[in-house]
């Protein structure tokens, strides 16, 4: 029979899985028990809504079977079941979401010499081979007749055959390695082992994890002592347990189960290396009844901020899984969330398609977006650390919830945003910068820049940094576009420090600008028209302390705006273009010199034009479409 390969990225787990440390191999059976628990959850819903299965729910069953002589053992369930191809695809191809991540995560532990996280979260199949030599599963998919069997020693490939099986499910059979002298593989057919394992890994497991286990029992014998009684004698007879006490972590008391179960629970089910920054638990009585155990991760998956990402919570109706992935229950804004929701007063035979529309899942929808803004909340005032452990990976889906759908969710995030403060020069909230604003502070101050530095170094922040004010320093693109939905916060308007009028000026100053202005109209008009209609206008800066010039704008585009049109995909040459104007600082030794060049030498004052601009440019951290010219002018200064 030919041996089919293995791709190469299998196979690398494969070798990982192979020769992992022994300490982490137990979780195998932890891995092989939720699988086929998944299994049985999509078989159980498939019966409760199409039927035809011929199955009720309280067949469905998970064995753990043991072979002491062949050493053996077997997870057995009668879940859905894979048809051939599902073998072929499942089990030879490492596509599927645990094992991928699992192998990122490896392969970035072995960079970093952190071995040990083979423990932390869920490798899925494979990890079968960390204890076997050869793993066969034998699987009849649902709705098939047909069974078939997948078969491999590791490595060198898999074989699959057609075989028999009764009824609907899956074998995965493992054939134990011999025993080493550090290594007892035996054990993994012990019951106390088993069951240590079962317990500690798989409790909350909802379907019964079924195991013949050895009992020692008196019995009456034949024999009678001379008083006449029987003689007793013990022997020992099997019994099939149930081991694992079947109630979903969810709907246990929080007496019952701590924080750090739960959290445990949240690593093993979501494969997340790291604690959840929050645990929310729910548990509501009224319109709809539910329980919800919601997490709110520490990092985002790799995937987060592109297509690949589904979010949504799992779906329960007591205890059956109707959806895995609900998007409907959370608001997108909150799309980062993990958990389950679990509500007896959902009908099971919803189609996907109604589903949306549910009136009730709206309901559960709007209670659990409080709950989660409330713990965000809790999270800021009271673990500021975390809060923005939590902020630095999805503070940008905070952002883009404000801006999303005309800034209907505004209300709700805003008292989540952070920035950074030029004062603190650490994250604020907008609440902590309106606290300590000065009365007489007309406006929330903020600059942009690709980072914090560059937007500090902006000439612009200087007037309002020696008025005493705080500057928020905004770095993300769509910063503006947040600020521009929130328009005020505490009736407070935000003010760009590249802005015309900062507010900052008495009626005095406002008049001897103006007239300044005025007198050197003559000078800027010419400024402008050597610039060939590189910007609307030239100014005398009302803002610029110590630097010379600085670049503005005119209307609602911005220079930043500007940046972030241009580099969208396609846009090219015709990206929206901001309206520029540049400032000058008339009380600089620089403007003077323009000045006498204006008066003496007019083709000189063009050169000196065209540099002023140049080094506006570059301090706004736009490139210079000619540099080799701005060179050759600079040059020609000397
Ligand atoms: P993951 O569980 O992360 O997807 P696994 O490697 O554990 O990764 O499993 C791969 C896939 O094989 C599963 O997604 C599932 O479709 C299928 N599978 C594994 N075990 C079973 C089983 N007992 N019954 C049915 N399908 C299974």
């Amino acid at each position: 029979m030919a041996k089919k390969q293995f791709k190469a990225e299998s196979k690398r787990l494969l070798d990982i899985m192979i020769n992992s440390i022994y300490t982490h191999k137990e979780i195998f059976l932890r891995e092989l028990i939720s699988n086929a628990s998944d299994a049985i959850d999509k078989l159980c819903y498939i019966s409760l809504t199409e039927g035809g299965v011929g199955l009720s729910r309280s067949d469905f069953k998970i064995h753990i079977l043991r072979d002491r002589e062949a050493r053996t053992l077997t997870v057995s369930d009668n879940g859905i079941g894979m048809t051939k191809e599902e073998l072929e695809n499942n089990l030879g191809v490492i596509a599927h979401s645990g094992s991928l991540k699992f192998k990122r995560e490896m392969d970035k532990a072995v960079e970093d010499d952190d071995i040990d996280i083979i423990g932390q979260f869920g490798v899925g199949f494979y990890s079968a081979f960390m204890v076997s030599d050869r793993v066969t599963v034998i699987s009849r998919a649902h709705g098939q007749d047909k069974a078939y069997k997948w078969e491999s020693a590791g490595a060198d490939g898999y074989t699959i055959t057609e075989c028999e099986r009764t009824g609907v499910g899956t074998d995965v059979i493992m054939h134990l390695k011999p025993d080493t002298e550090e290594e007892s593989y035996s054990e993994f057919l012990e019951t106390w082992r088993l069951r240590e394992l079962i317990k500690k890994y798989s409790d909350y497991i909802r379907w019964p994890i079924l195991m013949e286990v050895e009992k020692t029992e008196a019995r009456e014998t034949d024999e009678k002592d001379e008083n006449g009684k029987p003689g007793m004698e013990y022997v020992t007879v099997t019994e099939e347990q149930v081991i694992n006490s079947m109630v979903p972590i969810w709907q246990r008391s929080r007496t019952e189960v701590t924080d750090e179960d739960c959290i445990a629970f949240y690593r093993e089910k979501f494969r997340d290396s790291a604690d959840p920054v929050a645990v929310i638990r729910v548990n509501a009585e009224g319109l709809v009844s539910y329980r919800a155990l919601l997490f709110i991760p520490e990092m985002a998956p790799y995937d987060y901020y592109t297509r690949d990402y589904k979010p949504g919570l799992e779906l329960y109706s007591s205890g059956v899984l109707i959806m895995e992935k609900c998007a409907d229950l959370i608001p997108d804004c909150f799309r980062f969330v993990r958990g389950v929701v679990d509500s007896p007063d959902l009908s099971l035979n919803i189609s996907r398609e109604l589903l949306q529309h549910d009136r009730q899942l709206k309901v559960i929808a709007s209670n659990l977006e409080k709950k989660i803004k409330a713990e965000l909340s809790k999270l800021m005032e009271e673990k500021r650390d975390r809060y923005e452990v939590f902020y630095k990976s999805f503070g940008l889906q905070l952002k883009y919830g404000v801006v999303a759908d005309f800034g209907m969710k505004k209300e709700l995030l805003q008292d989540l945003l952070l920035f950074v403060s030029s004062r603190e020069e650490k994250f604020v909230s907008l609440g902590e910068y309106t606290e300590k604003m000065p009365e007489e502070q007309k406006y929330i101050y903020y600059a942009c820049g690709e980072t914090v530095r560059r937007a500090a170094s902006l000439p612009q922040t200087e007037r309002v940094r020696s008025a005493g004010y705080d500057i928020l320093y905004l770095t993300d693109d769509v910063d503006e576009f947040v600020i521009q939905t929130l328009r005020k916060y505490n009736d407070k308007e935000f003010c760009n420090v590249t802005a015309d009028d900062l507010g900052l000026e008495s009626e005095e100053e406002r008049a001897d600008a103006e007239k300044k202005q005025a007198e050197a109209r003559e000078l800027l008009d010419f400024v402008k028209e050597s610039l060939d209609g590189q910007v609307v206008d030239v100014r005398l800066s009302r803002k610029l302390k110590s630097h010379p010039v600085c670049l503005t704008t005119d209307g609602e585009i911005t220079l930043e705006m500007e940046k972030y049109f241009r580099n969208m995909p396609g846009a090219e040459g015709d990206a929206i273009k901001a309206r520029r104007v540049l400032e000058l600082n008339g009380e600089h030794p620089a403007f003077e010199s323009l000045k006498r060049a204006f008066e003496n030498d007019r083709e000189r004052a063009a050169k000196l034009s065209r540099i002023l601009l140049a080094q506006a440019m570059l301090i706004a951290d736009i490139p210079l479409e000619d540099p080799s010219e701005y060179t050759e002018l600079v040059c020609g200064l000397f």
